[in-house]
């Protein structure tokens, strides 16, 4: 079969400082437990990595995520996950008289910088995301009163904002078209909001990626965990920008139903950006030698 592959599509920089970051302080500190408060980055398979690297992730379903220190040891130290993480976390753990190294991703921080800089000159912020995501988690404690959510997938209420000039910002992992339509929708709205366009430049490249897979494929396959929101997102561009492919959402090769390949020539493959290379080459190898 023919394969058309997308570029990027190993880890990005951010994950990949994340790992990194996670691996060096077990291999710094090998007696003591190293824990990662919630996913690092949103792949399962990463996440067994690390494991099998001694280092454990709290999982946080259903609880206040400080009552998860209550079953740590005192010795171990924590990680903060790739996608940021609410300030008052490094209190309680340092309360707690535990140490902890921090794997934010440098873009996220940026945002941070932007929410920071925008309240101190007293702008109102509006933060396109979504609830319960974690980076969006992060960006609304830093100020819970002059922070307001625009989730992607409910109405919002602009009487809520009284400042004519809010500052507009978002997750990273989100849709660039998406976002440019939550953009006018606001505009409409406040004129004067001062749109901060923050999608990542890894999100931006491998979506421009997918939208430049060649419109005779037959189907599309995006690998990438269900928890991964910046592949949730290649899907929903993949199907927006190729009406007429399949389009699947893979974590391994091993997820390719041969009776998807039936009458199909040539395929595109994408993947989010915390999906192992290896992964991915799999599923290409896979395409490329088979015949139906
Ligand atoms: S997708 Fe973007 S924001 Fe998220 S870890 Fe990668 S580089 Fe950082």
């Amino acid at each position: 079969m023919k394969v058309h592959v997308c570029n990027p599509h190993g880890y990005c920089e951010g994950v990949l400082r994340a790992i990194n970051i996670a691996l060096d302080t077990k291999k710094n500190n090998p007696n003591h437990p190293v824990a990662i408060l919630g996913m690092l980055v949103h792949n399962e398979f990463v996440i067994e990595f690390l494991a099998k690297h001694g280092i454990s992730t709290l999982e946080r379903p259903n609880s206040a995520d400080e009552d998860f220190l209550r079953h740590v040891s005192d010795d171990t130290i924590i990680i903060f996950t790739a996608h940021g993480h609410p300030k008052v976390y490094e209190e309680l753990i340092s309360n707690r008289g535990l140490s902890y190294v921090d794997a934010t991703c440098p873009k996220v921080e940026v945002t941070h910088d932007v929410i920071i800089n925008a309240l101190n000159n007293n702008h109102q912020i509006i933060y396109i995301g979504q609830t319960g995501h974690p980076e969006t988690k992060a960006a609304l404690s830093i100020n819970a009163e002059n922070i307001f959510l625009f989730d992607i997938n409910l109405p919002f209420n602009y009487a809520q904002i009284s400042d004519l000039t809010p500052v507009v910002i978002n997750q990273t992992t989100l849709s660039l078209d998406e976002l440019a339509k939550i953009h006018d929708e606001i505009l409409t709205y406040l004129p004067g909001a001062i749109i901060e366009n923050e999608i990542c430049s890894a999100t931006r490249l491998r979506q421009n990626a997918v939208k430049n897979i060649p419109l005779d494929v037959d189907i599309i396959y995006i690998v990438g965990s269900f928890h991964s929101n910046n592949t949730k997102k290649l899907v929903q561009v993949a199907k927006l920008s190729h009406p007429n492919a399949d389009v699947y959402q893979i974590q391994t090769v091993n997820d390719i139903n041969p009776a998807q390949l039936k009458n199909k020539k040539y395929a595109g493959v994408a993947a989010g950006a915390s999906s192992p290379l290896e992964l991915t080459n799999a599923v290409i190898d896979y395409l490329k030698q088979f015949n139906e």
